[in-house]
Order: C-alpha cells, then sequence, then structure tokens
C-alpha cells in the first residue's frame, strides 16, 4: 500500500507539467529572446518554431500573456492557410 503511494508521488514529481496542464507557476519568465516578461503558458517547442517565435530554450517554451495571443494569432493564420490551400 504505502510502496504504490511512493510510486505515484514520484511519478508525479517527475512530470510536474502533466499536473500543470500547461499553466505555468508565478516567478517563471517568458522565453521569447528579448522579452522576460511573467510567463502565463507553456507551450511546446514545435509550436513556438511554427509561429516564427525565437525563443531562449530549445525545449518547452515559457510564454507570456503578449506572446502568447501572438502565438495563437500565427497558429490559427497558419490553419487557415493551410485549409484555403486544401480548398483550393
Ligand atoms: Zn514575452
Amino acid at each position: 500500500m504505502l510502496d504504490r503511494k511512493l510510486c505515484l508521488g514520484r511519478r508525479l514529481e517527475r512530470r510536474p507539467e502533466a499536473a500543470l496542464m500547461g499553466r505555468v507557476g508565478k516567478g517563471v519568465r517568458c522565453t521569447v529572446t528579448g522579452c522576460g516578461e511573467e510567463a502565463v503558458r507553456s507551450v511546446s517547442p514545435v509550436d513556438v518554431s511554427r509561429a516564427g517565435l525565437k525563443s531562449t530554450s530549445s525545449g518547452r517554451g515559457y510564454l507570456c500573456k503578449n506572446h502568447y495571443k501572438e502565438l495563437k494569432k500565427k497558429l490559427r493564420k497558419d490553419k487557415e492557410l493551410e485549409r484555403m490551400r486544401m480548398t483550393g
């Protein structure tokens, strides 16, 4: 019984981002080069590069409110372009 609880606790500790669901705790800074605002969301490095943002981190990106909005806008535009290309 006790062993299983310990195991679960360790697993959660190893993957904190799974428990956070994209949310970022206080004190984390935006990883976009030259920014430094407080981050509100973490995103995958794939999304960061697709949005054309320059991140100082090679892993997950942490974005402030403004950059997260920018990323969402760019990714949405990407999707619209894709759809237009598909339908001709
Ligand atoms: Zn930022």
